[in-house]
């Protein structure tokens, strides 16, 4: 009976229906709103909705900066010697070899030196996608080798921040890069160079404790958590709880242990108008 009989075949197999959209949005970590990735990066990594910014790349911090986003690359070949030989749950050298490979660079700073509102800068920037944007002996040298060259030069610097602070797989030597580095910001300070730091999302430990708050200005980007120790740390050790907006960038205002903080769509100008205003070119 073919009424009974059910004609069996085999049933194809669903079409792949699903559109490839990773990548393409990206959800705001303030307004939880989706996101167009493209929106996104067109108004330069800051959420067209809230303004909350977004972490940038050291890349694009420099393109953004440097006019027509040209400049020169300084150091780019230094690389960690594992100097301890350091092993945690996974060795160094394998962490140093993938974030080598996850963001192109060799460690977690680009020097780059070109003109800046047509005058001649040198702007450090930090990579947080590089272990954290920690600091070791190469970020330190980097920057090390930065200042002598604004000494020589007579360029003003600015240092833009994204850290979690000293890389632990270098011990005691990335503690030493904080004493260097602050030495070598001493001399351009006698040497009447300007210098200006810049505190993104987060610029915490070893370098909020050394170069990052030793600008002759201090100026953050809104939203910022800068501090040195973590708040759940703090509030254990003290046994308080902690202000609200504790370790952002307002309240760090509010507080005098800022001078500015500064929309990124405004960043380049203000740059431009105060390295001027502290005699960055005046021969
Ligand atoms: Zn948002």
């Amino acid at each position: 009976m073919a009424w009974f009989h059910k004609n069996k075949q085999p049933l194809e197999p669903p079409k792949e229906k699903r559109v490839q959209t990773e990548g393409l949005w990206v959800k705001c970590g303030a307004c939880r709103r989706i996101l167009w990735k493209k929106d996104l990066e067109a108004n330069l990594l800051c959420c067209p909705r809230c303004g909350h910014h977004f972490k940038m790349s050291a890349r694009a911090r420099l393109e953004m900066l440097f006019d027509h986003g040209r400049y020169v690359e300084h150091d780019a070949h230094l690389a960690s010697s594992d100097p301890l030989q350091f092993r945690d749950t996974k060795s160094y050298r394998d962490r140093l070899r993938r974030a080598e490979k996850a963001t192109g660079l060799k460690d977690a700073l680009i020097t780059g030196e070109g003109l800046l509102a047509g005058k001649p800068a040198i702007i450090c920037a930090m990579e947080f996608d590089f272990i954290g944007g920690s600091m070791g002996a190469v970020v330190g040298e980097k920057i090390a080798r930065a200042i002598d060259r604004c000494l020589a030069q007579r360029h003003p610097l600015v240092i833009v921040s994204c850290s979690g602070g000293a890389r632990m797989m270098e011990g005691a030597i990335s503690l030493m890069q904080m004493a260097k580095i602050s030495a070598g910001l001493a001399r351009l300070d006698e040497a009447q160079r300007p210098y200006i730091s810049v505190l993104s999302d987060p610029t915490t430990g070893g370098v909020s404790a050394s170069f990052a708050m030793l600008g002759d200005l201090n100026i953050a980007e809104p939203g910022a958590l800068i501090g040195f120790a973590g708040p759940r740390v703090i509030e254990q050790t003290i046994r308080q709880k902690l202000p609200e907006g504790f370790q952002r960038a307002e309240f760090l205002l509010a507080h005098g242990m800022l001078d500015a903080i500064v929309p990124r769509k405004e960043l380049k100008a203000y740059l431009a108008r105060t390295l001027n205003l502290l005699g960055a070119w005046d021969s």
